[in-house]
């Protein structure tokens, strides 16, 4: 601890033994804060971070059977305490005495070891976490006793992406693994360092950490600040929110991994959908005097202009539309009343497309049955109308993609255009041309008999995750990224 980078003498650490007794009293399994003071490890006997708490009897102590309210007075040793039911007697204080760790002052200890000002902490999410303010443009989490660990977690994670700001969390587990998992579905590895409370002897590295979480949103914020100035209002949109809508997308995969999706999901999964296809086809200011083509329609309908593609490119009205919630399939989807009315919606829109795009954003399928919908659907369709299904999975893998190109210019498109690589999967016959149509999904029994029902229905796309894989692949200089993209986003992330 030589080369520390301040100022050691100011600097009130806390040793390892200490650290260690700590994080005996605060590990998981327990899941208790309160304590008898026989618990209480000797190095911490005189910490200012436990306080003694007396909690006395409020029923008879005094006799077997007797559950009578009691009155105490404390006696030196010893409670002197009487019972409705005229039981009087003395208790040994010692028994009544409870140690209790003031998770504040701790947190505040935590700031003063590792270097770092905290402003003010907040203690209102006890007891699953507390947070300090930090003066350096980060929080510290500093987890207590949640009753639902990964639940904690998720919330921490959202709230890290929702505010935009780094964040060092502190465990009391021993090990981050499960930790690392969860994080990366939400796609913070770059805002959030990880660390278990006993590795808060390792101060140096996790300062390092810390600055370089720091480097790198800066980084990202010049790079939005130039692509302002080169006029691309839709990266700013695209930092502003894109990242959340992964955010969104990913806790849903989570959930539906768990077990959990409220059936209310679906409508949110429109939502979701409705705003990711908004962003990813905003309609440019600069686009020939075609301003707000695309601002006056309302949420469920984009609008992907010609002006925004290579010559030649028809235009694309989509229309996201939204399936009942509590029917996991398309089975008893009505269609008239219903789903008609979203069409109309579309042909009544002032902006004129040369194709309406009609789409479903779906976490799952149930059976077969999108191919009898389909059918039922077509006889409402128009000769430029059909129906995209998009499942939540692909739509993540896109705004995994989007994100990587656009901000982290991590991922480079042959043609430089991302609207251009993903323009296929909105049209008919671009999806067929690029072999996309040929990429069926699984669907275990009869696999054969439904790809060829499946590719018999012209006006039916079908995004998966293969689909969107296979289009991104062949649109990349270097097709290998894309299994870089998938291993970012899927599997757990190093810490920096
Ligand atoms: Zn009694």
């Amino acid at each position: 601890m030589t080369d520390e980078p301040w100022n050691c003498s100011l600097v009130m650490t806390m040793d390892e033994a200490t650290i260690e007794a700590f994080d005996q009293l605060i590990t998981l399994e327990g899941g208790s804060t309160s304590f008898r003071p026989d618990d209480i490890p000797e190095t911490l006997h005189s910490s200012d971070v436990l306080v003694e708490s007396l909690r006395p009897p409020t029923r008879c102590p005094l006799l077997d059977g007797c559950r009578e309210h009691c009155e105490y007075e404390p006696d030196g040793d010893t409670l002197q305490v009487i019972c409705d039911n005229g039981h009087d007697g003395q208790v040994p204080i010692d028994e009544y005495l409870y140690i209790d760790i003031e998770f504040e002052r701790l947190l505040e200890k935590v700031g003063d070891h590792l270097g770092y000002d905290i402003e003010s902490i907040d203690t209102d999410p006890q007891p699953r976490y507390i947070v300090g303010h930090t003066m350096h443009n980060f929080e510290i989490y500093l987890i207590v006793s949640p009753s639902d660990y990964e639940k904690t977690v998720n919330e921490i994670c959202m709230q890290t992406l929702i505010e935009d700001r780094p964040a060092l969390l502190i465990t009391p587990e021993n090990t981050i693994d499960s930790l690392l998992e969860i994080q990366s579905l939400f796609a913070a590895g770059n805002l959030i360092y990880t660390t278990p409370f006993t590795m808060l002897s390792e101060r140096k590295e996790i300062r390092h950490s810390m600055a370089t979480i720091d480097e790198i949103q800066e980084m990202e914020q010049q790079v939005i600040q130039q692509n302002i100035k080169q006029q691309h209002p839709v990266v700013y949109r695209v930092n502003s929110n894109p990242r959340y809508i992964l955010t969104e997308l990913n806790q849903m995969r989570l959930l539906r991994l768990a077990g959990e999706l409220p059936q209310s999901s679906g409508t949110r999964l429109e939502k979701i959908g409705e705003s990711t296809f908004s962003h990813l086809f905003a309609a440019h200011p600069e686009a020939g005097g075609e301003d707000d083509r695309g601002s006056n329609l309302p949420d469920s309908v984009f609008y992907i202009s010609e002006h925004s593609l290579p010559p030649n490119f028809d235009s694309v009205l989509g229309i996201v539309d939204t399936k009942s919630g509590d029917d996991a399939g398309f089975g008893s989807e009505p269609i008239e009343g219903k789903h008609d009315e979203y069409l109309e919606r579309g042909r009544r829109q002032a902006v004129p497309a040369d194709l309406h795009a009609h789409i479903f954003v779906i976490l799952d399928f149930d059976g077969q049955q999108e191919l009898s919908f389909y059918d039922e659907m077509a006889n409402y369709y128009q000769d430029n109308e059909y129906m995209v299904i998009f499942t939540a999975e692909a739509l993540a893998l896109v705004m995994s993609a989007y994100l990587s190109h656009t901000v982290a210019n991590e991922l480079t498109l042959i043609d430089g255009n991302f609207r251009t690589a993903i323009y296929s999967f909105f049209h008919r016959d671009k999806f067929r041309d690029a072999g996309l149509a040929n990429i069926t999904r699984e669907v275990g029994q009869n696999q054969e008999q439904y790809d060829r029902k499946y590719m018999q229905r012209e006006g039916l796309l079908i995004v998966t995750q293969d689909v969107v894989k296979q289009r991104l692949q062949d649109c990349m200089e270097s097709p290998g990224e894309i299994e870089n993209l998938l291993s970012t986003y899927y599997q757990p992330m190093p810490t920096v």
